[in-house]
């Protein structure tokens, strides 16, 4: 069945191979980033499959950027019924050295742009009796040095998820998150960069430590994401898969 889907942070990396993938599966893709200009290669990939999707602009955290985006999208391409929370970014410092302001952005982006899209969007979906939420945590919610705002943010992620499950799954709503490793993109390129590594060099000494031998790609998350989202899994709720080339705890 074709439904609507709006997925975060879309115009690259992991957001951009889910919203491939969602669209491939069927459904109409809103692509939705900060800037919807940077949408444009995913929309063009999209199409050139024969395949519906938009390009929406809005900051995750505005409440009224993200109003009238759903508004705009429920327009534009029906009642969003799956929603990936995806959109985010890192703020990296040890914590004597972590400023106030790279923790509220993280914890902002992150929870408050999850919190405020399914909030916008959760309607549809009790409206519609069916709805797909998933949201990206990280193997950094077990603890990372160097992250205590991500850490606490992805950890928060998983707690919103499992509290979505309960309140939501009558109404036939699922909440799962996906909770990455060490994934290749323009996140993890920063930071090796920060550390003054070239890219293939961390690229390398991360796949040392991961079971399967080598570094995730964006595909590798999409194909979880798209588990969760399919008809077949909505007997699955409030759970945390990790997607990280080997087991996590
Ligand atoms: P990415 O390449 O940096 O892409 C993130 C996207 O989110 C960017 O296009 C960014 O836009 C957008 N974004 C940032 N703030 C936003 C906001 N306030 N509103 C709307 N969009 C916003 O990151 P990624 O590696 O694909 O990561 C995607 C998700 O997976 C994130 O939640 C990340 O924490 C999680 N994750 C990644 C890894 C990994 O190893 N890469 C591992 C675990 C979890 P701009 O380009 O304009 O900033």
């Amino acid at each position: 069945m074709t439904r609507t889907a709006i997925v975060t942070g879309a115009a690259r990396g992991i957001g951009a191979a889910t919203a491939r993938r969602l669209a491939a599966a069927g459904h109409a893709v809103a692509v939705l980033d900060l800037d919807a200009a940077a949408c444009a290669d995913t929309v063009a990939a999209i199409e050139a499959d024969g395949r519906v999707a938009r390009a929406v602009g809005a900051d995750v955290s505005d409440a009224a950027a993200v109003a009238s985006a759903v508004a705009e999208i429920t327009a534009d391409l029906g009642a969003p019924t799956i929603l990936v929370n995806n959109a985010g970014i890192i703020r990296d410092n040890l914590l004597f050295k972590m400023s106030e302001d790279d923790w509220d952005a993280v914890l902002r982006v992150h929870l408050r742009g999850a919190f405020l899209m399914t909030q916008a969007v959760q309607a549809h979906m009790v409206d519609a009796g069916w709805g797909r939420i998933v949201n990206l945590s990280s193997t950094s919610a077990l603890g990372n040095r160097g992250q205590a705002n991500y850490a606490a943010a992805k950890a928060g992620m998983q707690g919103f998820t499992k509290t979505l499950a309960i309140e939501l799954g009558r109404y036939g709503v699922t909440a799962n998150a996906v909770a990455p490793g060490f994934i290749q993109t323009d996140m993890t390129r920063a930071t090796a960069e920060r550390l003054g590594v070239p890219f293939e060099d961390f690229v390398a000494a991360m796949a040392k430590e991961i079971p399967v031998g080598r570094g995730g790609t964006p595909d590798d998350v999409a194909a979880a994401v798209a588990f969760f989202v399919g008809d077949d899994a909505g007997f699955i709720s409030g759970q945390v898969l990790y997607v990280a080339g080997g087991p996590k705890a």
